[in-house]
């Protein structure tokens, strides 16, 4: 057109096709050779333009694929999310994963398109040896290696050979690392509950011990044919009621463990006050706080939502852990506060204390500091129950503590705001 026009306006004669001077003819030439050279490599970089832009889309596809499918480690929930996310990073119509294992068809977005039955889905993916991808469906078999596992079905997408068998291969690599992780998890958890077995074993064998050479001696004694002098009798039985307690403390809390471990306790969640709560807690309590002067600041708070007996086991664990762990006549003391839509309640004491490194580990089942288990009775299970109960509510616990000076253990609790609380509550508590 170009060589036309130029031909037509520009040579002369001027105004007709017609040329007189043979160099015009060469001229001619150089124009048209020109203008098809031009035009064709023109038409190339455009080609490679839309070819990199494609290539661009597809890599952008495979990254936010690679991404969304990074994000689950659990296997049941990836194959119902693997659809979706398909279907959005790759922004086709419908999406169809059939996987072999388990003869099953995932599927994501338009619910009037329908995949092809299963039987031709197994049969495409035990024989497809490639990706394909037709103006109406992009098909391509997803492998575990060589073997065949299933089939991606795309429609409304178009995609390169490669790309479908990338996105396919994409898929397949996120089963495998999500069915790994898995594995390992449960691994761990097997390991970690023998060793927690193991521990519970010899914790609880030990404090069993105590308690029944305790009981064992004074029944012997009392049992012996010789007189035994009525105040005697009476020591001997007072050491066999106190330590079947003992030991009766310590069956509950290893039943108490074993249930919240496997999540079998029921909690009912209603507004208590947390004043009536540390009031029965002090109540549960008296014998071993005896020695101890108690002093309670408890502002008017709003209810807290909590299960009221599992919050007075916490509360009277923690009382009694602050009266264990100082010498007699030391006070505790027990506050709380709203701060943010939470009720925080300290329970401090001016005991032995414990030392930076072990404050994280008191939380851990089993674990007593070392210097303090000869001395004091305990199973190490009392904390590590009442964070369990505590993040049951959506709280959570934590101590700071110098040794020599005292401890205090922090824990909180969320505000309900849903129903005002029983009328039977204390609105603040002063001791
Ligand atoms: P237990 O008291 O039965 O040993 P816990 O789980 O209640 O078990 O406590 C774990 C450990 O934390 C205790 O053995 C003790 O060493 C330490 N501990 C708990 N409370 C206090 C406290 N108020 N002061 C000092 N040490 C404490």
């Amino acid at each position: 057109m170009a060589t036309v026009c130029y031909n037509f306006f520009f040579l002369p004669p001027v105004g007709t096709l017609t040329i007189n001077d043979p160099q015009n003819w060469l001229a001619l030439l150089a124009f048209l050779s020109t203008a098809i050279i031009g035009s064709r490599l023109s038409e190339r970089a455009r080609e490679e333009a839309a070819d990199a832009r494609s290539r661009q889309r597809e890599l952008e596809v495979l990254y936010t694929l690679g991404r969304e499918l990074l994000q689950t480690e659990n296997v049941a929930a990836l194959l119902n999310s693997l659809p979706l996310a398909t279907l959005r990073a790759t922004n086709a119509r419908f999406a169809a994963i059939y996987l072999l294992e388990g003869d099953r068809i995932y599927r994501a977005g338009d619910p009037a398109e329908l995949p092809p039955d299963l039987t031709t889905l197994r049969q495409l993916a035990l024989t497809s040896p490639s990706a394909e991808c037709t103006e109406l469906e992009a098909q391509a078999p997803i492998r575990a290696g060589v073997r065949p596992r299933g089939m991606l079905i795309l429609r409304g997408a178009k995609f390169s050979r490669d790309t479908l068998e990338a996105i396919a291969g994409l898929i397949s690599v996120s089963i495998d690392r999500t069915q790994a992780l898995e594995e390992i998890a449960r691994v761990q958890a097997a390991k970690e509950s023998e060793r927690l077995r193991t521990l519970m074993m010899d914790s609880i064998a030990h404090e069993l011990k105590t308690p029944l050479t305790g009981i064992k001696a004074a029944a012997t004694t009392l049992l012996s044919s010789g007189p035994v002098v009525e105040s005697d009798r009476h020591e001997l039985l007072t050491v066999i009621n106190e330590e079947v307690d003992r030991l009766n403390r310590l069956v509950t809390q290893a039943v108490e463990m074993a249930q919240l471990d496997t999540q079998e306790v029921h909690m009912t969640f209603r507004p208590e006050r947390l004043a009536v709560l540390v009031e029965a807690a002090l109540v549960t309590s008296a014998t071993i706080l005896a020695d101890h002067p108690i002093e309670v600041k408890i502002p008017d708070l709003p209810p807290v939502r909590a299960d009221r007996s599992f919050i007075e086991k916490v509360l009277s664990n923690l009382l009694e852990n602050a009266a264990k762990y100082s010498a007699p006549h030391s006070p505790i003391f027990v506050s709380a506060e709203e701060r943010s839509g939470k009720i925080i309640v300290n329970i401090a004491d001016r005991g032995i204390g414990i030392d930076t490194s072990e404050q994280a580990l008191i939380f851990d089942r089993f674990y007593r500091v070392r210097s303090q288990s000869h001395y004091t009775s305990g199973t190490g299970m009392g904390l590590a129950i009442s964070r369990a109960i505590l993040e049951a509510h959506g709280g959570d616990i934590t101590v700071t503590s110098q040794p020599g000076q005292g401890s205090v253990f922090t824990f909180t609790l969320p505000v309900d705001d849903s129903k005002p609380a029983p009328a039977d509550g204390k609105p603040a508590l002063t001791l």
